[in-house]
């Protein structure tokens, strides 16, 4: 309970908190993923019963079985690509939108790609009424990539792979990063892959627990 006649806080303040106790705090330094995070408004990226606990440290259900992730997982993924502001970005797994926003902020344009076709329409008006352009959402399997758009300096997979779809090393930019979840359906590991004159490399950041990535070069589907 708050304390009587305290005004409850904005979101804005909220967002603010946010950064500075669970993205900060943790460490996380890059100047341009914190103010990203400080500007999109995640409240409106979870259904409104929700709301209240949009900028709270963990995941939260968005609908279709799926969820946005924690705040601090989306942020230590964004800055592991280490947008600067020209890199074309290709994202997996759409979901409510949100890490799309963010990416929207840092990069010169984004690709996201998501299986269920009702989370993309409501995720189209959603980035369309916050004024978001440089975004292309795309209904399918995000696995395959998108071979038309490539190739990609950066690469953001939000779910849960069994190793690094083949199709995304190959659409992978010269010099490009490429962050993602590989592991079983219960726990995974978050591994940064770059590739460097052709050479690939892997580098475990931390555990993490992800919905799964179903169809070719994930899981098996329903
Ligand atoms: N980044 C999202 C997290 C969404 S959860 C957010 O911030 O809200 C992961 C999403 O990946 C789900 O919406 C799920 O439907 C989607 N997904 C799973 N397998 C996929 C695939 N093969 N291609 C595209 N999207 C996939």
């Amino acid at each position: 309970m708050l304390p009587r006649g305290e005004p409850p806080m904005s979101f804005e303040e909220q967002r603010d908190r946010m950064v500075e106790e669970q993205l900060k705090a943790r460490g996380l330094r890059d100047v341009r993923v914190l103010a990203a995070f400080r500007k999109v408004p995640r409240h409106l990226f979870v259904p409104s019963e929700f709301h209240h606990e949009a900028y709270a440290d963990h995941p939260l259900p968005i609908g279709a079985g799926q969820t946005i992730s924690q705040p601090y997982m989306v942020a230590l993924m964004t800055s592991r690509l280490r947008l600067q502001g020209h890199e074309r970005v290709l994202e997996i797994g759409t979901g409510s939108g949100y890490q799309t926003a963010i990416l929207a902020e840092l990069a010169l344009d984004v690709i996201s790609i998501e299986r269920i076709p009702e989370l993309l329409a409501t995720v189209k008006q959603r980035l369309a009424d916050l004024g978001y352009l440089n975004v292309q959402l795309l209904a399918g399997n995000g696995s395959l990539g998108s071979p038309n758009h490539a190739p990609f300096d950066a690469i953001i997979v939000t779910a849960a792979a069994p190793d690094v779809p083949e199709p995304l090393l190959e659409q992978l930019a010269e010099g490009g990063r490429m962050v993602l979840p590989i592991g079983s359906h219960e726990a995974q590991t978050l591994v940064e892959v770059t590739k460097r004159q052709g050479a690939i490399t892997r580098t475990p950041i931390t555990g993490c627990v992800f919905v799964p990535l179903l169809g070719d070069y994930g899981w098996p589907g329903p």
